[in-house]
């Protein structure tokens, strides 16, 4: 496939099992399934084994069985981001609800808002009816406020939901002390919660979907890159997929199919954990629910406490590379985790000295306007969904949902949902690109200095989100 999976990320099954924690905790030996056995047929091809070609998959047989259903996947079910993230099943998308709203209408936003949220009990509602033990817990987001800045910025987001009708319900604003009381970090002013999230081992609810496709009687073709997609089909080693509707489902890797080099970029997330705390630390720190967690800083940061008391906490700051390259390599930078840790150790003291066990990263996709769709082209059978930036594990559910719908060619609630056929610009050839990206990496970070010093909103961090929201 002319890429980045290339050979030296090819693992033998067991050594899927390195890739992150999740990988190495589900209880399963991540060894492939059969590749593509030569030329085939089918009525639905979808390239990728992640979340977004599962969900898909799944939906589309559980409402049509007797469609012909073919996944291609390069490397295993899973390998992707969809097996490495932080485990945040959340109801947000990367575009603010103004964003959303200038594409298309106030109505439209708040229904894709609305949409989002269900998604996050439909992920649990699914992932139960399949059987599948994922370590869900909906207690909720809270993202702290560590400055007088974070502090502005979290009293602002809570008065722009109200302007949108969004009560306390949704989102709200809570005192130090309501604060402390779920989450006792360093130096808190306040926070915002939304009960809209679950944290989830997503590495058990990848492998978990791929045995259901597979019972429902969906080809998963594993170690099978696609080369190309063209309408009608998927161009691999091992023989051509012909089927009348073919989805891509790559997300971060988009950029290693011929052809699509400039639709999405990877753009690199890291994460730490932390060995198991004593119950007497959790009985300091909090998180009683499993509630997910962040802070109001620029540049994002991400944890949960997991069913087997870790911290898995996570955040960006590893650099673009040109080309749109992906690397095993990239997913570990030292000085990433050093910072992750670090900021885990300012957040909670009581985990200095705690034994980080596992690092690791990967590639989220990202569209040139930051805004996440899913679609399908009538005239040409071709279907996409991606650019959820970090924020996929929920989205996802909607895409699949949205293009089972799509595929079978029924006009719905779903379908009619504003990011159904947005079309993002293509990204700037080189060396653009890689300016742009990291220079917009870094402006988040300086941007945090910046608030440490002053206090104040940052006005690097005003001119850098200008470009996203
Ligand atoms: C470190 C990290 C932390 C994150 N944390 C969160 C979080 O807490 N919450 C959240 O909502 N989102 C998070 N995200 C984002 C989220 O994980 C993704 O948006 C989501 O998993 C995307 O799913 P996907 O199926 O579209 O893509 P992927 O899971 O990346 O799947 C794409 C699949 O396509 C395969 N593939 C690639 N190229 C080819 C080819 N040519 N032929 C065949 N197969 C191919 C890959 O091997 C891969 O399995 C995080 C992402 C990362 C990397």
């Amino acid at each position: 496939m002319g890429c980045a999976l290339s050979t030296d990320s090819r693992t033998a099954g067991s050594d899927y099992r390195h890739l992150s924690f999740w990988h190495e905790t589900a209880p399963d030996d991540w060894t492939p399934r059969a590749g593509l056995p030569g030329d085939r047929d089918a009525d639905v091809a979808i390239v990728g084994a992640g979340f977004t070609g599962l969900w898909t998959a799944l939906y589309l047989a559980r409402a049509e069985p007797s469609l012909r259903i073919a996944i291609v996947e390069a490397e295993t079910a899973g390998f992707g981001a969809s097996g490495r993230n932080g485990g945040w099943s959340s109801a947000l998308i990367p575009s603010s609800l103004a964003k959303v709203a200038k594409r298309s209408s106030r109505e439209g936003a708040l229904a894709l808002h609305q949409a989002m949220r269900a998604s996050v009990d439909e992920v649990i509602r699914a992932g139960q009816e399949e059987g599948i033990d994922f370590h869900a817990s909906k207690g909720g987001t809270i993202t702290l406020a560590r400055s007088r800045a974070q502090w502005t910025r979290a009293r602002a987001e809570v008065e722009d939901a109200r302007t949108w009708g969004l009560d306390e319900d949704d989102v709200r604003l809570l005192d130090a002390a309501e604060a402390t009381d779920i989450l006792a970090a360093t130096r808190v002013r306040g926070a915002t919660y939304t009960p809209d999230c679950s944290a989830i081992h997503p590495g058990r609810l990848v492998r978990g979907l791929a045995d259901a496709v597979v019972r429902r009687g969906v080809d998963l073709y594993e170690r099978t890159p696609a080369t190309a997609i063209a309408p009608g089909r998927v161009v691999t080693a091992n023989g051509i997929l012909r089927a009348g509707h073919v989805i891509r489902a790559t997300e971060g890797y988009t950029a290693t199919l011929e052809g699509q080099r400039r639709q999405m970029v990877p753009v690199y997330s890291l994460v730490i954990a932390t060995e198991p705390l004593p119950t007497e630390a959790w009985d300091q720190i909090g998180l009683r629910r499993r509630e997910t967690f962040s802070d109001h800083r620029n540049l994002i940061i991400y944890g949960q406490r997991t069913a087997d008391d870790r911290f898995v906490f996570g955040g960006r700051g590893a650099p673009y590379h040109f080309g749109s390259r992906i690397r095993p390599s990239y997913d570990r930078v030292p000085r990433v985790f050093d910072d992750l840790h670090e900021t885990l150790v300012d957040l909670f003291p009581v985990v200095k000295g705690v034994e980080i066990t596992h690092r690791w990263g990967g590639a989220l996709g990202l569209a040139r306007d930051w805004t996440a769709s899913v679609g399908l082209d009538r005239g040409t059978g071709l279907g996409w969904a991606g650019g959820y930036v970090g924020d996929g594990v929920t989205t996802t559910n909607l895409a699949g949902r949205t293009l089972a719908d799509l595929v079978l060619g029924r006009d719905t609630e779903l379908t009619r949902l504003p990011w159904v056929g947005h079309r993002s610009r293509a990204w700037e050839p080189e060396p653009l690109r890689w300016l742009g990206i990291n220079a917009g990496l870094r402006g988040m970070k300086w941007a945090d200095h910046e608030e440490k010093l002053t206090g104040r909103p940052s006005r690097i961090a005003r001119v850098v989100n200008r470009f996203i929201h």
